[in-house]
C-alpha cells in the first residue's frame, strides 16, 4: 500500500508533508526547498514544464506559463472574478462549453482540473522520490472560503493526479491541527491567512482534540499578489513618467516586473530598502536600450498597500461579529501564509489585537503539516485516539426566486454536515422533469453568486398536476460537498437526477428580444425558478435525451419562462404559497452526524 501524505495547494506555492514515526515533517526536495512553485508550463520545444523548471522560464515565455490557476479554479467564466484577473493575467482564458474557465497554452488547452492536476502529480513524484516509496492518497486543502464547486474541482484534480483524497481539509483549520494537536489545549484561536491569492480568516475553538470552527469568512480576491501588483503599478507609473513608455501593453516586461516586484517584497520583509533592477526592459527613443533601476523603501511598500492590509483587518472585524466573539475571547491569532510574513501585516495584527500573534506554527508549513496530520489519522485506522473536526459552511448555498433573489437553504456558518429537506410539486399535467438551480454565496441576487450546478430530475411519472410531490434531500458533507436525491413521496421511488456543473449562460443577461413570443405548444423541461412556478414543467412529450440538447433545451425554457413569469403573475403567486411545501428537520441519520469523527491515531505525536 502507498503511502497517505498532505498536500497544501497554495496559489502561489504548494506544500507537501508527512507524518513519519509519529512526527510530521515537511517533504523537501533536492535542492532543499520545503516548497514548489504552483505554475505550469510548456516551452518552445513542447515540453510541459511543472514547479521550479516552469517558473524559471516564466519570463521569457509568459503568455504559456500558467501561474496562480488556483485562482479560477472551479469558476465561472463570467463571473466577476474571472473579469478582473483576465487584465492581469499574462496567460489566455477561454470559455468552455459549460462557461467554465480553459486555460490556452500552446494552442491547447487545459481545464484548471488538468493543471491542478500536473501541479499535483509533480508533488507525487517528489515525495515518491524523497520518501523512495509509492504515494497514493493525500488530503489536499483548500481555502475555507472555496464554495461546493471549487472543492470538487480540487476532487477532481486529484483523481486526475492518481491520487486518492480521502477529504478535502479547510486550511486554516489544517493549520490549527498543526499549532494544536497533542497539546491539549483549551482555546480560541484565530487563523488569520493571507497567502499568494487569497485571505482566510476562521474562528475555531480546541478543546484538546476537538477542533471546532466557530466562524470562517474571507476574501477570494486578497493575496500576495495585490502587493506585486502595488508594487508594479508604481514601478510602470515610474516608467510612464521617466521615458513616456507604457510598458502595460508587453507581456514579458510585465512578467519581468512582477516577478522583480515580488522578490522586492519578499526583501523588504527583512530589510528597509531594495533595489529593483530588471535591465533592457524596452528600447528608448533615442536608441538605446532602457533599465527599470529604482530603490523601493519597506515605508513606500507600506504606502502601496496599507489598504490591502486594513482589508483583512476589516474581514477579521466582521468574521468576529458572525462568530458572536470578541478580541479578549481569542486566545491566539495564528498567522499562516507567506504574506503574513510582511511586517506591516503583523503590525497591524497585532494592534488590532492588543497583542502580538502567536509563534507557534510556521508560516510556510503550517498548512501542509496539518494536512499531514489528517491524512496520518484517516489512514491509520486501529488506534484509540480521536480526532474530532467539526465545520462550518462558509457561504450560503440557495435556489433562486423568480425575482431573481435567492433563496437560502444553507446559512453560513451552518455546522456540518447537515441536510434539508424540501418538497416539490408538478405544475402542469402530465410533467416529466424539474429543473433546480443551486447557487452559492453571500449576495442577495443569484447571478451574482456562484452557480454550483442544475439538478434535472426527470422521467417523473405522468400524473396530473399536483399529484407528483418530489422530497429532494439536499445534503452537504462535512467538507461542504453538497449532494442531491429526490424521491416520489407518493410511491417512495427514487427519482433520476443529473447534475450540470456551470450551466450555459448562466451569468450573461438574457436579451428581452431573444425571447420567444409566447410558450411553445409543447413546453421542454422548464427551470425551476422560486416561487413563479410551482414547479417547471414539460409534457413529457420534449424529454431529451442526449446531455447537450438537454442543455439547450433547458436554456431555451429558461427565457420561456420568464416571459411567463412577466405575463401572469397571478398564477404565481398562488404558487409562492405553495412553496416550500414542507420542511424536514428529523434528526440526522448516521452518516449525517453532527460528529465528523476521524479515526485517530497520534498519542505522542508532537512526542
Ligand atoms: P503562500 O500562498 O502561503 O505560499 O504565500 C505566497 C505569498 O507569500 C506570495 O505572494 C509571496 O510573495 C508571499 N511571501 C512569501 N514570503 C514572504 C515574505 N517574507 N514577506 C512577504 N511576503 C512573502
Amino acid at each position: 500500500m502507498g503511502k497517505a501524505i498532505g498536500i497544501d495547494l497554495g496559489t502561489t506555492n504548494s506544500c507537501a508533508a508527512i507524518v513519519e514515526g509519529g512526527k510530521p515533517r515537511v517533504i523537501t526536495y533536492k535542492g532543499g526547498q520545503s516548497t514548489i512553485p504552483s505554475v505550469f508550463a510548456i516551452n518552445e520545444k513542447g515540453e510541459r514544464l511543472v514547479g521550479h523548471d516552469a517558473k524559471r522560464q516564466a519570463q521569457l515565455n509568459p503568455t504559456n506559463t500558467v501561474a496562480a490557476a488556483k485562482r479560477l479554479i472551479g469558476r465561472n467564466y463570467h463571473s466577476k472574478t474571472i473579469e478582473k484577473v483576465k487584465q492581469v493575467f499574462t496567460y489566455e482564458l477561454v470559455e468552455g462549453e459549460s462557461n467554465e474557465v480553459l486555460i490556452k497554452v500552446r494552442d491547447q488547452l487545459f481545464t484548471l482540473e488538468q493543471i491542478s492536476a500536473a501541479i499535483l502529480r509533480k508533488i507525487k513524484e517528489v515525495a515518491e522520490e524523497a520518501l523512495s516509496s509509492e504515494v497514493d492518497q493525500a488530503v489536499i486543502t483548500v481555502p475555507a472560503y472555496f464554495n461546493d464547486r471549487q472543492r470538487q474541482a480540487v476532487r477532481a484534480a486529484g483523481k486526475l493526479a492518481n491520487l486518492k483524497v480521502p477529504r478535502v481539509l479547510n486550511e486554516p483549520t489544517a493549520a490549527a491541527l498543526a499549532y494544536g494537536l497533542g497539546k491539549n489545549l483549551n482555546q480560541r484561536v484565530a487563523v488569520y491567512d493571507l497567502g499568494g491569492g487569497t485571505f482566510d480568516i476562521s474562528v475555531i475553538d480546541i478543546k484538546e482534540r476537538i477542533f471546532e470552527v466557530i466562524a470562517t469568512g474571507g476574501d477570494t480576491f486578497l493575496g500576495g499578489v495585490d502587493f506585486d501588483d502595488r508594487i508594479m503599478q508604481w514601478v510602470l507609473e515610474g516608467f510612464q513618467k521617466a521615458h513616456g513608455i507604457d510598458l502595460s501593453y508587453d507581456r514579458v516586461a510585465i512578467q519581468r516586473i512582477r516577478d522583480a516586484a515580488e522578490t522586492a517584497k519578499i526583501e523588504l520583509s527583512s530589510v528597509m530598502r531594495t533595489r529593483l533592477h530588471i535591465p533592457y526592459i524596452a528600447k528608448g527613443e533615442e536608441g538605446p536600450m532602457l533599465d527599470v533601476d529604482v530603490e523601493l523603501t519597506r515605508e513606500k511598500l507600506e504606502e502601496l498597500s496599507a489598504d490591502l492590509v486594513d482589508r483583512t483587518v476589516q474581514t477579521v472585524e466582521r468574521i468576529f461579529r458572525e462568530a458572536g466573539t470578541t478580541k479578549q475571547q481569542v486566545d491566539e491569532v495564528l498567522l499562516v501564509g507567506g504574506q503574513s510574513r510582511m511586517p506591516l501585516v503583523q503590525r497591524r495584527v497585532t494592534e488590532f489585537m492588543g497583542r502580538p500573534p502567536s509563534k507557534g506554527v510556521h508560516p510556510d508549513e503550517a498548512v501542509g503539516i496539518g494536512a499531514s496530520i489528517m491524512a496520518h489519522s484517516l489512514a491509520a485506522a486501529a488506534t484509540n485516539d480521536d480526532v474530532t473536526l467539526l465545520d462550518v459552511l462558509p457561504m450560503p448555498i440557495g435556489i433562486n426566486k423568480v425575482d431573481g433573489s435567492m433563496h437560502v437553504l444553507f446559512h453560513k456558518n451552518e455546522r456540518l454536515p447537515d441536510y434539508k429537506t424540501r418538497t416539490l410539486t408538478t405544475s402542469k399535467d402530465n410533467q416529466r422533469s424539474i429543473m433546480l438551480k443551486i447557487y452559492q454565496g453571500e449576495q442577495n441576487i443569484c447571478a451574482d453568486n456562484e452557480l454550483l450546478g442544475t439538478f434535472v430530475f426527470s422521467n417523473i411519472r405522468p400524473a396530473p398536476k399536483s399529484k407528483v410531490q418530489l422530497e429532494v434531500t439536499f445534503h452537504i458533507d462535512s467538507e461542504g460537498i453538497l449532494n442531491l436525491t429526490a424521491r416520489d413521496k407518493q410511491t417512495g421511488q427514487t427519482v433520476e437526477s443529473t447534475l450540470k456543473l456551470g450551466k450555459v449562460g448562466e451569468e450573461k443577461k438574457k436579451e428581452p428580444e431573444k425571447k420567444p413570443e409566447a410558450a411553445p405548444p409543447v413546453a421542454p423541461p422548464m427551470p425551476f425558478t422560486m416561487p413563479q412556478s410551482t414547479l417547471a414543467a414539460t409534457t413529457g412529450k420534449a424529454e431529451p435525451k442526449a446531455e447537450p440538447e438537454l442543455t439547450k433545451t433547458v436554456s431555451r425554457a429558461e427565457s420561456t419562462l420568464t416571459e411567463r413569469a412577466e405575463a401572469k403573475p397571478t398564477e404565481e403567486q398562488a404558487a409562492e404559497d405553495a412553496w416550500p411545501l414542507a420542511e424536514t428537520t428529523a434528526a440526522p441519520t448516521a452518516e449525517a452526524s453532527l460528529w465528523d469523527k476521524v479515526t485517530g491515531w497520534f498519542k505522542g505525536l508532537f512526542g
